[in-house]
């Protein structure tokens, strides 16, 4: 990764390079600021940068051999270290179970948080940490000898996650630090790290992103409209994680409103075409999707309810969402949302035990025929 694939943040970056220019490299350095304001990615280029071997005016040359190490995360001076989730399987978790995931992330999208790393790992709600296990790791991986010839780096995402053992260690290297080696700790928490690593690293204090520096990178990443990006930029208050996780979220909503309208629409008509290519939709998307898309569903015949019954009490609607409703609201009613929701409710029960999505969707849409001319 290169500075210049960095969000904004001009000012540190030349200061970073001021650093290697001046020859005062200083060996244990901490980004720290809020979430999703790019900090790795920062620590990442500055990495890139010390490791290149021509290194032009302002960034790395991303070409020679080093810098193409580099950004295939195969570079043997380049260390990462990131919480980890231990398991019964696996109790002495440390961050190289995980490189393949961590790798897969970065590259994927480098903009993310505790949350979503945890969710890419299919481990969410667990606790993840730097453990003890990891400390051990470190002091093995520093010991080998420089394979470039250069500057060891080793990157500490979220080291508010060591555990006091696994940072007691971390001091004693930040004390004496192995020869030409150099610590990045990224943080967006100081509270929780023990003082006296705080004083052995050099502070760089990185801000959040101003919304308009984002809004570039959310159109061309996510090809949404430029009033999408700005709007996420503008509620995200500079976490490019949250709004890209806001922009993902409308865009699911965008596609469950289409899905469900197309699946309402063949159910009344019940051509047996229609049904079969709707029902193939629906079993197309991820299980996950399935599964939101079911809640969504359902979640569509209790607004239609209300409008049938409580007149003008909608609230939780977008407006293409109200003007479909104002049609297909009268044929949700007493004589069949129980047995639709219960229908939603139990295709997303089936799914949760792994029922195989083409026949339960074509299942549903055939039941739907049915129930959705009951009572009209
Ligand atoms: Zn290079």
């Amino acid at each position: 990764m290169q500075f210049k694939e960095v969000i904004g943040h001009e000012a540190i970056k030349k200061s970073l390079i001021h650093e290697v220019e001046a020859g005062r490299v200083s060996h244990a350095q901490m980004l720290l600021g809020p979430e999703g304001n790019g900090k790795l990615s920062l620590a990442i280029s500055f990495a890139t940068y010390l490791l290149c071997d021509t290194p032009a005016k302002g960034d790395s040359c991303g070409v020679c051999p080093n810098c193409k190490k580099v950004s295939a995360f195969t570079h043997p001076d380049l260390h990462f270290v990131f919480p980890v989730v231990a398991n019964k399987t696996n109790k002495v978790a440390y961050s190289g179970d995980r490189i393949q995931e961590w790798t897969a992330i970065i590259q994927k999208q480098p903009y993310f948080n505790l949350k979503q790393w945890q969710m890419h790992l299919d481990e969410m709600g667990k606790n993840a940490a730097i453990g003890v296990e990891e400390s051990r790791q470190i002091l093995k991986r520093l010991a080998l000898k420089s394979y470039s010839g250069k500057y060891k780096v080793m990157i500490i995402w979220m080291p508010e996650k060591m555990n006091n053992q696994s940072a007691n260690k971390l001091l004693k290297l930040l004390e004496e630090p192995p020869e030409k080696t150099i610590f990045l700790l990224v943080s967006n928490a100081v509270d929780t790290i023990l003082p006296t690593i705080l004083s052995r690293t050099q502070i760089i204090r990185v801000p959040a992103l101003k919304p308009d520096e984002m809004t570039e990178y959310l159109t061309t990443k996510y090809r949404v409209s430029e009033e999408a990006a700005t709007s996420a930029a503008s509620l995200a208050q500079g976490n490019v994680a949250e709004a890209i996780e806001l922009l993902q979220g409308a865009h699911a909503q965008h596609a469950f409103f289409d899905l469900f309208v197309k699946m309402m629409r063949a159910a009344y008509k019940a051509n047996p075409m229609d049904l079969m290519e709707v029902s193939e939709d629906a079993a197309a998307l991820d299980k996950e999707n399935q599964k939101n898309f079911l809640k969504y569903g359902l979640h569509i015949f209790r607004e239609s309810i209300i409008l049938n019954y409580m007149k003008g009490e909608l609230v939780n609607l977008q407006s293409n969402e109200r003007a479909f409703l104002e049609k297909f609201a009268r044929f949700i009613n007493n004589q069949n949302i129980t047995e639709l929701m219960e229908e939603f409710n139990q295709a997303h029960y089936h799914l949760e035990r792994n029922a195989n999505p083409k026949i339960l969707f074509s299942d549903v849409v055939i039941k739907l025929t049915k129930l959705i001319k009951k009572g009209v």
